[in-house]
Formats: C-alpha cells, structure tokens, sequence
C-alpha cells in the first residue's frame, strides 16, 4: 500500500529510511523513520560520529509541514551518543535541527510567515503557540547567519538607533548600514556601554574606514565617537537629502523656463525696426531663468553679485520658483544644525511646510525623506511589537536581525534552489 520513494519525496528529507505510516486517531499522520546508516549515531550538536550511549528517552515525533489540513510527524527512536567534545547528547537526526521538535521544512515555513504576517496568523495557520516560535527563529538566524561579522566589513555610514520594547522598559541598540539600508548589528540594552561593544568588535582599519554616524540626541554617541574613531562625522543626514532638494529645486525651475518661453513665443512679434518709445519690452524671463541654475544651487553667502541679482528677480518674478528656492534653502541649513534636537525639530517644522507647498516635486521630496528616515525604524518597531510574546530577548535580536539584515528568508521550497 505504501510506496516509501514517495513518501520521503513528500516529505522531502534526505538521508533517512522511511519504515512505516499510521493514521492516528485525532487523523493525523505518523511517519515511523530512521537515519541511514551513514548518518547514525551523529553528535546533534557537531554532528561528528560519536559512540552510541543510550536509547534516550524511547521514540520522538517531529512535527512536519501538513499535508492538506493533516498534521505529519517523523516518528523515530532518540537515541543519545558520547560525544568527545559534547558529552552525552541526543543523536542528531537529518530532518530536524538540534533540539527542535519540528522538522527543518516546518522551520522555515514558520520562520517565513513570522516575518510576513501576524502573530495570531502564525500560530493558527501552523496550529503552534507563539512561544514556540521564538526558538524556531533563533535556530533559523544561526544557521541562515554562520558569519555575522561579516556584515562589519567595509562599513562608512552607519546609524545607532534604540529602540524599547516592554512598554520602555527595555531598549534593544541596533546599528544600521545606510548604504545598504540593512540592519548590522543588533544588542540588548542601550547607551554608552552598549554602542561601545558595537566598535569593539570592529578592527582598527575598520574603524578608520566609518566616515560618518548618524544618531539622534544622546550625548554618548559623540563620546563614543571621540573614543572609537574619531575622524567619523556626526550628523543626521545620512541620505544625501541636500543634494535630492536641489535636484528638485532645479525640476523646478526647468518647468519655469519651459512656462516662460512658452509665453514668450506666444506674446505678438515685435516689428521690425526700432521699437516704439512706449512699446513693452522684450520679456527676457526665460533666458534670466536659464542662468540662474548656479544662483539657485549656491549657499547665499557664496553668492556673487550677479547672482544675487538674479535671485532677486526670481522672487519678484516667479514666487512659486522663489518658494521651491527657500524651501531647498531651509532643508541645508536643517542639516547644518549641530544640535541634534533642534535638527529634528527644524525637520519636522520642514516637512509640515513642504507637506503643502502646492509644489509637486517639493510634495514628493517630503514624502521620500519622511520614508527613508522611518523606513528601518519602522521595520524594527513592527519587529519589536511583533515579538513582543518572546520570552528570550535572543529571540527577538534574531528575528529583528532576520528581518532586517541582510539574510535571505525563503519559503522552504524555494532553499533548494541556491
Ligand atoms: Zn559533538
């Protein structure tokens, strides 16, 4: 009646021996198994041949993915092994990791849907508790990450951000690298001592390499800055968001020339020869227009005295430019802000401002800025909140660190392929 080949194929387990299948009577199934020759009698912690011990605690079940609505289980004998390294331990078994009563496919399946969808999702759709889910995480993060330090390498712009969790009442620090967008590294506990671990771990040519830190208000960073490397720069504007203003003050102002020639080839043809006295003179807005790209761009206190001719004709002359130009303006000198507080403050009386300046590109460089500035953090929080039934904080450095490191999380289906 059982064919053994399709049964390992669905269950999709390598090195192991299938010897039977029952139906139990809640109607679920029980795949009775056992590890190939070759993979008997392994340390579950090294995975080392190891001399066998004793049978353990008699027969296990692994839980496995469901087979339409079925629960699955592997069931096998346990049996432990003298280790050399370990001491006794149970013997591992190829379907499952090292003290997991669920199989490595049902590990990823959870893992995958802990980071896409609910708590209260996960733990019905798998029919698991929560707190189950923790360790399956963490089991996930060490073998998706066997090299964390790694993600040390080449950093140049970093963030340190705390975030709390248990209603404030705990912090976790995590440092961000802005040029990839991905989360580094992640520790319990906040300030001075915490970040100082962070730059403990980087080699001195590493720490040479930082070249900037982005932070909010906390006095520490700049301590720890003075400390670990001090050539790093401190400041708020890890995005290039200066350079995206004026980038969008110059969209600006290419529309107002557009506009301007339009009307100027519209308005009627002079005649020839020498105008009239009284006739209205040539409009030369857009020519002015095209000039004034350079005047636009340039800090004020640079500006030459042509320029700031030219400025002063735009404010006159084209209001909606002028605005996009005092907009730009206010957003640099945001960012020049050394206190960090005030910086944020003047950011956020920024946004507000752009948030309706009835200038499109200004409406939309707003929202950009409002969405890299939240984007990680966001992301952390969700993390944060989600995880918020984890007993073990380790859990939950690992599930923010699945989330938003760089580890590639795929659905068990789709790790054959790499
Ligand atoms: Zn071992």
């Amino acid at each position: 009646m059982l064919n053994k080949k399709i049964l390992k194929s669905i269950l999709n387990v390598k090195h192991t021996a299938i010897d039977g299948m029952e139906i139990l009577p809640d109607g679920s199934f029980a795949v009775m198994a056992h590890p190939t020759k070759g993979e008997q009698c392994r340390c579950g912690k090294c995975g080392r041949k190891a001399p066998y011990y004793d049978q353990g605690r008699g027969r296990r079940s692994w839980r496995t993915c469901d087979w339409n609505n079925h629960k699955v289980y592997i069931v096998a004998d346990a049996p432990r092994v003298c280790c050399p390294e370990h001491g006794v331990v149970t013997a591992a078994v190829p379907w499952a990791r090292h003290g997991s009563r669920f199989t490595r496919e049902f590990e990823a399946l959870a893992t995958w849907l802990a980071m896409t969808c609910s708590k209260t999702a996960v733990a019905a759709l798998l029919r698991i508790s929560w707190n189950t889910v923790g360790p399956i995480i963490s089991r996930m993060r060490s073998e998706l990450d066997p090299n964390p330090a790694a993600r040390l390498k080449n950093l140049s712009r970093i963030g340190v951000d705390e975030t709390s969790y248990k209603k404030g009442h705990k912090y976790i620090t995590v440092v961000i690298d802005h040029d990839t967008g991905k989360v580094v590294w992640a520790h319990e506990g906040h300030g001075k001592s915490v970040f100082t671990k962070f730059f403990r771990l980087l080699t001195k040519e590493q720490l040479a390499n930082i070249k900037l830190v982005s932070g909010d208000g906390a006095k520490w960073i700049q301590e720890c800055i003075d400390q670990s490397c001090p050539q790093a720069k401190r400041c708020i504007d890890p995005f290039h968001v200066v350079q995206w203003a004026n980038e969008a003050l110059d969209e600006v102002r290419r529309a107002a020339w557009r506009d301007a020639q339009k009307q100027a080839k519209d308005s009627p043809k002079r005649k020839r020869g020498r105008p009239r006295k009284d006739a209205p003179r040539k409009d030369t807005t857009a020519k002015d227009l095209k000039g004034s790209r350079f005047a636009l761009g340039k800090a004020p206190e640079h500006l030459t005295d042509k320029q700031q001719a030219q400025l002063t004709f735009i404010a006159k002359s084209d209001k909606r430019l002028y605005r996009a130009y005092l907009l730009k303006e206010k957003l640099r000198l945001v960012f020049q802000c050394a206190d960090v507080s005030t910086a944020k403050a003047e950011l956020d009386g920024w946004i507000k401002w752009a948030q309706h300046c009835r200038i499109k590109v200004f409406v939309e460089l707003q929202r950009k800025i409002r969405r890299h500035l939240e984007a990680t953090n966001r992301k952390i929080q969700l993390s944060v909140y989600m995880a918020y039934g984890f007993r073990n904080i380790d859990n939950l450095i690992d599930m923010i660190m699945l989330r938003c490191s760089d580890i590639d999380v795929r659905l068990p289906w789709n790790y054959e392929a790499a």
